[in-house]
């Protein structure tokens, strides 16, 4: 007598195919970057196009904040890679910030999936866009960062007021994947936002006023000569990054580094 457990595997993809059909028209997950249809079951939300279309930061930026220096972009003697140690941006030149090193993985434009994909995570809680962008990080983040042992990695945090409303912590989320990932700690009870502050807007200066004061440490033992990696999804003046910074090596952290899945580039 036939078995039917020999013929099962057979029926069993079949059974699986179908219901996975099903669901595409049931559920369609559509591209945040371009909004066509991706397949429920696919390894990415953000459909293969898009993801050809994200661009990373060049090598030619700022030492300290990361910025790309686009008046390098011609140089015909390869100067700026022999010097590269040695360029800073105008306005870390000025004022130096209280991380030492800002890095990206992606640039955050109006047109990058990049984008799309943090907004639909943001505010559509649309979490499979985490997987994604842990990948963008993971694999960027040892082009465009020195490895240090012992880091403590922490996310730029939300005011609970906030937190209450989204729900939601991308950042959070993000740096926690991140970390285990990497085998480092990972802590979202040392730094606090405990001033909520108005959404960033407007220059650099307006920024920084902002935000002025809107963080404190907790549990400053943990932190204490420690190396510290910030994560957050984008970088646009760096105002929230340097405060966080400032609070961290006022309460004697160790060198504050920045990491973050993109960054505006004006
Ligand atoms: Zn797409
Ligand atoms: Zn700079």
């Amino acid at each position: 007598m036939k078995s039917g457990r020999m013929d099962g595997p057979v029926s069993n993809r079949h059974v699986l195919s179908l219901s996975r059909t099903v669901l595409d028209l049931v559920y369609p997950v559509l591209c945040p970057g371009c909004g066509n249809m991706v397949r429920t079951w696919a390894r990415s939300p953000i459909c293969p196009e898009c993801w050809s279309l994200i661009r990373v930061l060049p090598s030619w930026v700022c030492h300290c904040c990361g910025v790309p220096m686009p008046a390098l972009k011609d140089d015909p003697h390869h100067l700026a890679e022999e010097m590269a140690d040695l360029f800073l941006c105008s306005s870390c030149r000025d004022i130096r910030p209280w991380y030492c090193l800002a890095r990206s993985a992606a640039i955050y434009n109006r047109t990058s999936p990049v984008r799309a994909a943090i907004l639909a995570l943001k505010h559509g809680r649309n979490i499979s866009c985490l997987k994604p962008l842990l990948a963008l990080l993971l694999e960027q983040f040892p082009r465009q960062m020195p490895r240090i042992e012992n880091e403590l990695v922490i996310p730029v945090p939300l005011h609970w007021g906030r937190f209450l409303g989204r729900g939601f912590n991308q950042s959070a989320y993000l740096a926690g994947m991140f970390a285990r990932s990497l085998g480092l700690e990972f802590r979202t009870d040392v730094l606090i936002r405990h001033r909520n502050t108005p959404p960033q807007s407007g220059d650099a200066s307006a920024r920084m006023k902002n935000i002025a004061g809107a963080f404190k440490v907790r549990k400053i033992m943990r932190i204490r000569e420690r190396p510290i990696l910030l994560i957050d999804d984008v970088m646009t003046t760096g105002s929230t990054l340097n405060e966080c910074a400032l609070i961290l090596r006022e309460k004697g952290s160790g060198p504050v580094r920045v990491f973050t899945v993109a960054r505006v580039t004006f």
